[in-house]
């Protein structure tokens, strides 16, 4: 069976994750995949801003790396990205970041909900235990649509992310996915389907099915990823992703070349 590109890799670079481009393009050769792309967790405005990203110094080295990885799996295609955290302010920083190379996409995601909540951090559980569950999620949400609007990005990672340990207040969210999935099709910008999440403790893939049928109705475009941060873990349960997929009624996903979409059908 063929899969669609994984869009969503680490490497060692990010400080939790094993395996260098190479590493992970022999997974991916072996896994029957015929196009990757690397989404590196981009350097922070600070370095020491917190421990899981990329240092700012390291970008050359990190391209050289996916270069050399162009170079020994020649059958493979491989693409330049980088997951990017947005954080209102940041602005500036990303563009820059986007001037430092010919990157065929940026991943847009958000991770913190403040300059010091990062609501997937496991050591920041106690952080959600502490805060009203409801105005976490109503934060993230609004920075999803605020980062689908900045027009940075060409495609929105995890886009549910906030359910990660899975805790799901009952208020319905909807308005809200829907306020940021119209502000992504209004961006052009797509989301992913990022399997990671079966793996988590919500135990299922972001996004959720309903929210996956209502970009659909919305017409917004879409990626797919494993987020993988291990070799072994390239094009992780994709089968899945796929089918989830078309049962939301996507028949096509995207590729990126510097920056420019275009629409493939789905295997
Ligand atoms: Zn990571
Ligand atoms: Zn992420």
């Amino acid at each position: 069976m063929a899969f669609p590109s994984d869009y969503h890799l680490h490497t060692r670079l990010c400080h939790h994750a094993r395996g260098e481009p190479c590493d992970l393009a022999a997974s991916a050769v072996a896994a029957g995949l015929a196009e990757i792309g690397f989404s590196e967790h981009a350097p922070m405005i600070r370095d020491d801003w917190d421990d899981w990203h990329m240092e700012s110094g390291k970008l050359d080295l990190y391209l050289e790396q996916i270069r050399l990885a162009q170079q020994r799996f020649p059958q493979l295609t491989i693409k330049y990205g980088l997951e990017v955290d947005y954080l209102p302010g940041h602005e500036a920083w990303i563009r820059e970041l986007s001037e430092r190379h010919d990157w065929d996409y940026f991943i847009g995601s958000v991770h913190y909900i403040s300059d010091s909540f990062d609501i997937d951090n496991p050591e920041k559980l106690d952080w959600w235990r502490s805060r009203d569950p409801v105005e976490i999620w109503s934060e993230y949400l609004n920075r999803l649509s605020q980062a689908a609007a900045s027009g940075l990005f060409q495609i929105i990672g995890h886009p549910d992310l906030c359910k990660k340990f899975g805790i799901r207040p009952t208020p319905d969210r909807t308005p809200g996915f829907r306020e940021f999935l119209e502000t992504a099709r209004d961006h052009e910008t797509a989301i992913e389907i990022n399997t990671a999440g079966l793996h988590k403790p919500c135990r299922e893939m972001y996004p959720a099915p309903e929210i996956l049928r209502l970009a659909l109705e919305t017409g917004v475009m879409l990626t797919f990823g494993s987020d993988a941060h291990a070799p072994d873990q390239v094009g992780r349960d994709f089968d899945l992703a796929v089918s989830l997929a078309k049962s939301a009624g996507y028949r096509k996903s995207c590729r990126f070349t510097r920056g420019v979409r275009e629409l493939i059908p789905i295997p």
